[in-house]
């Protein structure tokens, strides 16, 4: 019988459709009475149908939430924060607005209402990720774990079909990387697996019919369950591997993911048991790695990282960085085979065993 230690993190969920009209009564609760809403540019439309959701309750918007939360954004939203005198924050979005919204909570211990509009999971997590100055670094602290997540599917059928595959990909790879986490535990893995399982049965519906309601519920019902294996428990060599890519050469965070997962999952086969889970999941016969990799080319998704902007030059620095600090993985980061791994990455090559 294993013996583990399992944290339940303490954040209520709403989930339907519809379900944004909530957004004043769930401030309400929380004793939110002058709500500072953010965005990114992009989706600066949500605040304002969330303005006419609140009312009073509205005391200002920040739309310029960036991919990667520079410190720089962080100190103009809370300039912001201030002169408004905002109570509380309600953060419309995908993982870049979320993670402003974690970068001031962080500050301020104000509390945080989350409505997400992609899969990437962040809402779910008590993890942060800041820039500057070129650097990335993530540290994990309860006081960015959001109070109140309101998932609306209504709010996700905008999300392009490919981007729904990039960010439906990203929220696989938190799942299968939970499966073999040091920390791991069976409660985590029944999400785990719920959640890879819901995701690639509907990513390929919304493929083809990008407005397909039930299917976009199963994703972000999917989203939901991978967010808080992320939230719970260790990840290895794939996130490492996107954190290196997307901290250190700038690559989009959601497109890497779609790269790397494949291929280290394949470098992670010694981890036989999570292995078997996993190719449950996903309903195949065939290696989970390959089975991924199928799954990501039959969505379209990017499959080299090439393709995404990185110089063949940086691979050697890749590794280098990758190697630099140990991480919990079910196998030891070795030289050789990570170099193996990122050259039929950058290529687009199907995963093999490295
Ligand atoms: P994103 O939030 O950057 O969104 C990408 C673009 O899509 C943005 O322009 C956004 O406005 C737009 N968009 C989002 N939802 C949309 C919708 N429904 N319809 C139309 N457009 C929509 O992308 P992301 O992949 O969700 O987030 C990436 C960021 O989140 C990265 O910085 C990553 O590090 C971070 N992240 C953090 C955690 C964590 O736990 N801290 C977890 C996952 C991701």
């Amino acid at each position: 019988m294993q013996t583990f230690r399992y944290q339940a993190l303490p954040t209520r969920v709403l989930f339907g459709t519809g379900t944004l009209s909530a957004l004043a009564g769930e401030c309400a609760a929380l004793g939110v009475k002058r709500a500072m809403v953010l965005t990114t540019p992009q989706q600066a439309d949500l605040a304002e149908r969330a303005s006419r959701l609140l009312g009073s309750i509205d005391a200002g918007h920040f739309t310029d939430a960036a991919m990667h939360t520079p410190v720089e954004v962080t100190e103009r939203a809370m300039e912001h924060l201030t002169r408004i005198r905002a109570d509380g924050i309600v953060s419309l979005g995908g993982g870049s607005t979320i993670g402003l919204g974690k970068a001031i909570a962080l500050r301020t211990d104000l509390p945080q209402i989350v409505v997400p509009t992609t899969y990437a999971g962040s809402e779910m997590t008590p993890i942060i990720g800041q820039t500057e100055q070129g650097r990335k670094t993530t540290q994990r602290s309860p006081h960015v774990q959001p109070e109140s997540v309101i998932y609306d599917v209504s709010l996700t059928l905008t999300l392009t079909s490919g981007a729904s595959a990039r960010s439906g990909l990203n929220a696989i790879a938190h799942a299968a990387e939970a499966l073999y986490a040091d920390n791991g535990n069976p409660i985590t893995s029944l999400m785990a697996e719920e959640g890879i399982r819901a995701i690639t049965e509907a990513l390929p519906v919304i493929l083809s019919d990008a407005g397909d309601i039930a299917a976009r519920g199963k994703a972000l019902y999917g989203a939901w369950l991978c967010g808080s294996c992320l939230g719970q428990v260790d990840m290895g060599l794939h996130h490492k591997l996107c954190h290196v890519l997307g901290g250190s050469f700038d690559l989009p965070h959601a497109e890497t993911h779609s790269v790397i997962l494949p291929h280290a999952i394949a470098y992670n086969r010694v981890a036989k048991p999570a292995m078997a889970r996993l190719a449950r999941a996903l309903a195949t016969d065939e290696a989970p790695w390959t089975a991924l990799h199928l799954l990501a080319r039959g969505l379209d998704a990017p499959l080299a990282l090439r393709d995404l902007g990185l110089p063949e030059s940086a691979i050697a620095e890749a590794v280098e960085i990758a190697c630099a600090n140990t991480y919990p993985n079910p196998r030891p980061l070795d030289r050789a085979p990570l170099e193996l791994l990122l050259r039929a990455a950058w290529v687009g090559d199907p995963p093999s065993e490295y």
